[in-house]
């Protein structure tokens, strides 16, 4: 038998419940990357539990996804939607819940994966109070966030002094991208230990349907010109960057162009509101007869939806990975994304796509243009962009280098728990 059989470990995402729809406001990357990473690594042999608060008394307390990897909905204040930057007062609510769920079953997790900055404090107690040992992924860095935002929350310098103590103490901090990583060390703390693993994604998923059938589904035509944005609505995507974007086109007025926009939202949350927003500037701009508003695209249709995109754009201001850009990678369509962060890292300029500065609308309309204008080198950048995604970002590849990070660690407690032995 694998000797990891016989191993736990918890999954700790608080905020970004794995076992919820995907593309609403609080609900992208991260859902992803801690359902993903815990289904995978259940099937390397792990006993995977994925812990998330509970936020509607009709969720289930605890969701079976496949054997050995489960989420487990613990109770942290009311048991309603609350937006992350009101959160942290829960915490202590959080941690007492996942002590309790712990002495109920008889189960003592020695290794804890935190993912955000409000789980990091979570298994930062459960390293003081019971020694388990802590990896941490940000999904999003203060330091780097707040840079690229107007107004500061409340919440800002709490945030940040997590993220410093964080990266000082967890046994291994988990980078998506060396320039994450980077960002840790100049602008965080010079001191702790950084990994970079990557985010992945499902290969066998995105890429198997072609452009012309995926168009044949989705009722559009051979000829159109389609440009697609899909993400969360939040400003720091910068959708509205894209949109004026098409609005210079020199396609603009071919009525072929297509601009499809997907993402869900919730009328009157703050999702719900930077979508009207969006509408607005469509309207305004006279866009609305060729742009398409889809809402949530759920995981099943949305392969088809990168699949008949001449072009995905990822305008965001910020992005500390990006799944969306490797998703559509995956499925053979280039993409143009800002020259930030993790896209630098995905995205090869002139390869697999191409990077355009941030808010920079004129440059964004450039690089889609010389996409659109030539066919051919659309096919030749998604080709490349597919095999960089097969060999750099699967799940299967990531959750293996996690799975050895993580017998790593844990070996290191059995052999700091071993009595010395003296030579004779
Ligand atoms: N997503 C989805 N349906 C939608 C919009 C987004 O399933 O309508 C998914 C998308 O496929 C991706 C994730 O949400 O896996 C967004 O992750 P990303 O890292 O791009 O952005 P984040 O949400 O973390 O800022």
């Amino acid at each position: 038998m694998n000797s990891r059989t016989e191993q736990r470990i918890a999954l700790i995402s608080v905020h970004g419940d794995p076992a919820i729809e995907i593309g609403k406001e609080e609900a992208g990357g991260q859902n992803v990357y801690v359902r993903q990473v815990g289904e995978a690594l259940a099937q390397l042999g792990w006993q995977v539990d994925m812990f998330t608060r509970k936020v509607s008394t009709e969720q289930d307390t605890i969701v079976q996804h496949r054997p050995n990897c489960r989420t487990i909905r613990l109770e942290a204040g009311a048991v309603e939607f609350v937006p992350r930057d009101n959160l942290f007062g829960n915490l202590p609510e959080f941690v007492d819940n996942f002590l309790e769920f712990q002495r109920l079953n008889g189960i003592t997790y020695p290794l804890i994966h935190t993912n955000y900055w409000l789980s990091s404090w979570v298994g930062m107690q459960l390293k003081k109070i019971q020694g388990s040992k802590q990896v941490h992924t940000y999904h999003s860095l203060g330091a780097v966030k707040y840079n690229t935002i107007k107004t500061i929350p409340l919440i800002a310098s709490t945030r940040l002094a997590v993220e410093k103590e964080v990266l000082e103490t967890a046994e291994r901090i988990v980078a998506t991208s060396p320039q994450e990583k980077e960002h840790m060390r100049s602008l965080v703390s010079t001191k702790g230990n950084i990994d970079i693993i990557p985010c992945g994604t499902d290969i066998e998923q995105f890429g198997r349907i072609s452009r012309q059938a995926a168009r044949v589904q989705l009722g559009l035509n051979p000829e159109d010109k389609v440009v697609m944005y899909v993400g969360r609505f939040d400003p720091r995507k910068g959708i509205e960057t894209l949109v004026r974007a098409v609005g210079k086109s020199q396609f603009r007025g071919d009525k072929h162009l297509k601009l499809i926009i997907g993402g869900g939202s919730r009328p009157g949350q703050s999702d719900g509101m930077e979508r009207e927003r969006i509408e607005g500037i469509v309207h305004e701009l006279g866009m609305s007869d060729f742009t398409i508003f889809t809402g949530r695209l759920s995981q099943e249709i949305l392969p088809s939806y990168y699949a008949a995109a001449d072009v995905c754009v990822v305008p965001s201001h910020y992005e500390p990975f990006g799944l969306v850009a490797i998703e559509a990678m995956a499925s053979n369509t280039p993409v143009v994304a800002s020259d930030v962060g993790g896209l630098q890292f995905t995205v090869v300029s002139e390869e697999t796509g191409l990077l355009a500065p941030p808010q920079d609308e004129d440059a964004f309309a450039v690089a889609i243009d010389r996409i659109l204008a030539n066919p051919q080198w659309r096919d030749k950048l998604g080709q490349a962009a597919r095999r960089r995604v097969e060999n750099k970002f699967s799940w299967n590849g990531v959750a293996t280098q996690l799975s050895e990070l993580y017998t790593q660690l844990l070996q290191a407690k059995v052999q700091e728990e071993e009595p010395v032995l003296l030579s004779s």
